[in-house]
């Protein structure tokens, strides 16, 4: 994908940072690594849910997690796991409605997660969407992926992709790291 390398980065938008403080995320949630120092590469997911009959969008998680945490937690997704994302993110991802919303809003990264990266729905049309991106310090990096947001259908369509023994070690790794009740992991997916 073809965007614009930014060496120093953007700003961190504020919907990454943590929704209670409105602070930056400041620790990896597996290792506890300081990301704030900037020597290692990190990624924020953050999953929210809408009630429609509430009026509110509330954020089920949110968390950080280093690279070497991530690169780890990749490595041990199967491999027919790992295939079956790649072959989904490669054939099913709009990359051209991407870059037009990059190039309308160059400067404005929220917007370019305006719209599922899979599907093209609009945010206010999903009832449960993710989003994530890639950090370093206290900027956001899009040299290697642009902060997205997909929305419920995506998320299950990949969670079908999966394999048995992925789900499992997802399943584990949920519950362990964010004490997360079995029936909420459904809903959310590393990507
Ligand atoms: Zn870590």
């Amino acid at each position: 994908m073809q965007y614009d390398n930014r060496e120093d980065g953007l700003p961190i938008p504020e919907i990454f940072r943590n929704s209670d403080t409105k602070g930056y995320l400041t620790h990896c949630i597996q290792c506890d690594y300081e990301l704030l120092k900037g020597d290692r590469y990190y990624v924020i997911e953050k999953v929210f849910k809408r009630y429609p009959n509430l009026n509110s969008t509330q954020v089920l998680f949110e968390y950080a997690i280093c690279s070497e945490c991530y690169e780890n937690m990749k490595d041990s997704l199967s491999a027919e796991s790992m295939q079956n994302l790649t072959n989904y993110m490669m054939t099913k991802m709009d990359v051209s409605a991407m870059q037009q919303r990059i190039q309308e809003h160059p400067n404005d990264p929220q917007k370019w997660m305006s719209h599922c990266m899979i599907h093209g729905t609009p945010e206010a049309e999903m009832n449960e969407y993710q989003i994530a991106a890639c950090f370093k310090g206290d900027k956001m990096v899009t040299d290697f992926m642009p902060p997205y947001m997909i929305g419920d259908l995506a998320i299950e369509e990949l969670n079908a992709l999966l394999s048995k023994q992925t789900k499992e070690d997802m399943d584990r790794f949920m519950g362990d790291v964010f004490g997360i009740p079995p029936e909420l992991r459904k809903d959310f997916i590393l990507i």
